[in-house]
This record gives C-alpha cells, structure tokens and sequence, in this order.
C-alpha cells in the first residue's frame, strides 16, 4: 500500500534529499566533507535568522535539548519554565535530572501563555536566570509569542532558550532581532531529513556563559564542539550523509524562498483548518495555533484511536493522535516541510472515508472542497 506520512515528525523526505544521503560515504576529516560542512553551518544562519554560530551534530530533538542544560545551566540555578504540553513537559524534566531550581508556569493543554504571567513571575523571583520556552508546542499545536516573551526577559538579563524543533524552517522564527540566546532544530521536522541530525544557535552571550558553567560534559561539550567548528570540523564523527542531505534540503527552502516557505505552511494550516471545520468537527487549538500541524477534537461519538488505525491500515493515511491525556481525544494532522496544497487534499479525503467508516454523518467531499476553495482564494 503507498503510505503517505502527516506527522509533526518524522516528515517526509523528498526524493533528492534522500539521494544525496546515498553516495558512497565521504571521510569526515577531509577537505570535501569540510567544505560541505561549512557551507551547511553558514547556511544553518540563515534560516535561524542570525549571525551566530550553529552547532550541528548526531542527535534527535531530546538529545539536543539536554545538549542546551548540561552546558548551559550551572549548579542549582533558576529556570523559569512555560509548560503547556508534552513538550514543555520534557524541558521541566531536563531541568529537574540537571538539579536546577525550577519554577513551571502551568497552562491548559491547548491555551497560549499570556507573556504578562513571565513578567509577573520575573518580577517576584529576580534570581530567575534561564527562562525555556517551546514555540511550537507540537503536543497541542499551540505557538508561543516569542518575540514578545523576549522583549520581557530581556529586561531582567535573564536568558531565553527555545525549543523551535517543529518551527525552523517552517515558521517565522528571527534568532537575533528576537535576541533568543539559544534556539533548536532537528532534522526531522522543518529540514525534511531523517531523523538523526540536531542544530543549536548559540548566542554571544549564551557563549560566555556556557564556557563558564561547572557541569560536567563529555559527548555533548559545546565548548569542543565550537572549538572544532572554527577548524570547519566537528569534534567526533559527523553523520555525514545526513548532513549532504542537509546541504540539499537546505538548497531547497533557499530555492523556495525561506519566506515563501512560511507562506506555504500558513497557506497549508489554514487550508486544514477550514477543512476539518466544514466537516464539522472542532479545532482543538482556538487561538494562537502554529502553521506546522493542525489539531482536532475527536468527535465524542467516534473512537479516536479506530479513526486513526482506519486512516493508516485502509487508506495508508499516517497522522498522529494525542499524547498523554489527549491520547484519544485529539488527532493531529502534520502540515510541516515538504507538504504541497494535494498533499492536503489526500489527508482530508482520507479523513473524510474513515469518519464515514465510523458512521458519522457528514457529506463526503465537503472538506476537499473546501480545500479546493481555500487553496483558490488564497
Ligand atoms: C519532535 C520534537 C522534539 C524532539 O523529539 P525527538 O523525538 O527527540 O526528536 C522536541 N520538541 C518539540 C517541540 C518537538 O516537536
């Protein structure tokens, strides 16, 4: 059966990135390896939005997550955390593995943060030093404002880390005119790669300070590995072939347009949300929701863990469920990285015949229309 994949990760891989990962396998300590290398860490700036180094290096997006603690925080520090799902979740964990003091701003599964509940906080606790934010919380399909948050924190010299895991290369994400001290990516999401590659921005100042913390690190030691980068190398093996595919992947948004590849997530969500909607079923994110995935209530006469089987076993339709509480309560439709307007008609059909398969009552074809209508107008 010919599966189509609309997960907020893994996403799929177009043809000629999956290619280049393919050749024969280059020696990581020569010259041709570094110059890709090179091209890819300037490259990995530009769609950061920033003038500061890039780390890249073998991990997935929680491996470069506890990268960001380990050198960043020092002994029994005060991080202020937002946690609004899954995701913000795993940043409390970190924090709280690494013995740091951790305040958690709690916020209902689906709702933003209001930034004004950071600056209250901050206000309070002035020893507060590093403030962990997710953009896109990918668990609820929520988006953070950043830009905002930023124009807070700033004020208090705290530092402000962010997971972007699901929105660099997807979403509109400014590094330095946000002024964030430590962004994240990974390879499968926005960058259309297989999983295995992470990227970590690091500020000047973020920098300083990571040089000075007292953790202990080995592995993952950004003070090595931008040692290294300076020599256009990295500190141990690179995934080499993942970071050729990278090259191309990258070679592809600029090809794009990073901009126009913005416009195309937010034509996609939009499209999905109209959608769903004229099928009759509600959003489960009403405000503030991100461009890479759209989430949706199970309808609370049908079963949401069938509708998603009967999406992929008969239609071979993959999108994801929820997590946690959610589990069975939400479905979530990945729009992110390598997704055309007919990608979008294939998921909704696909939704429209297992809800028709669960006995639900609705006109099949009223959400491809509306599709159809949306990718029209817009
Ligand atoms: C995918 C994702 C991660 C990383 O998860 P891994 O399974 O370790 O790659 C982290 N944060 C967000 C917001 C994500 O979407």
């Amino acid at each position: 059966m010919k599966k189509y994949l609309y997960t907020p990760g893994p996403t799929q891989v177009p043809l000629e990135v999956a290619i280049e990962g393919l050749y024969p396998i280059m020696h990581h300590r020569s010259s041709g390896f570094s110059k890709i290398f090179d091209e890819v860490c300037a490259d990995l700036k530009d769609i950061f939005k920033t003038k500061a180094d890039v780390l890249c290096f073998s991990s997935t997006g929680t491996g470069v997550m506890e990268s960001v603690v380990v050198n960043l925080l020092a002994k029994n520090e005060e991080v202020l955390i937002v946690r609004g799902g899954k995701f913000g979740n795993r940043w409390v964990e970190l924090c709280e593995t690494f013995d740091a003091n951790v305040t958690v701003i709690d916020i209902e599964w689906g709702k933003s943060i209001n930034p004004d509940q950071i600056e209250k906080i901050l206000n309070k606790k002035s020893n507060i030093k590093h403030v962990f934010l997710t953009h896109c919380e990918t668990s609820t399909g929520v988006l953070t404002d950043i830009k905002r948050i930023s124009e807070i924190t700033r004020n208090y010299n705290s530092f402000i880390i962010v997971d972007a895991i699901t929105t660099i290369g997807a979403q509109a994400f400014y590094m330095d005119e946000w002024k964030i001290d430590v962004a994240i990516a990974a390879s499968h999401k926005g960058f259309m790669l297989p999983p295995g590659l992470a990227c970590v921005a690091i500020s000047e100042r973020a920098k300083r300070q990571i040089m000075a913390t007292n953790i202990p690190r080995y592995y993952f030691d950004f003070r090595k590995m931008l040692e290294s980068l300076k020599k256009s190398t990295t500190t141990y093996t690179p995934a080499v072939s993942l970071i050729r595919s990278l090259k191309k992947s990258i070679e592809i948004i600029k090809e794009e347009g990073l901009e126009n590849t913005w416009l195309r997530h937010e034509r996609l969500a939009m499209a999905t949300r109209e959608a769903v909607q004229a099928l009759g079923l509600e959003l489960f994110t009403k405000e503030n929701w991100s461009n890479v995935l759209t989430a949706v209530k199970v309808p609370e006469t049908i079963n949401g863990i069938k509708l998603i089987e009967i999406m992929k076993n008969k239609y071979g339709v993959i999108i994801a469920g929820g997590q946690a509480h959610l589990k069975g309560k939400i479905f979530r439709i990945g729009h992110l990285g390598f997704i055309s307007d007919f990608d979008i008609i294939i998921v909704i059909s696909a939704l429209e015949r297992a809800l028709v398969d669960l006995g639900m009552n609705i006109k099949i074809g009223s959400g491809v229309t509306r599709v159809q209508e949306v990718f029209t107008d817009y």
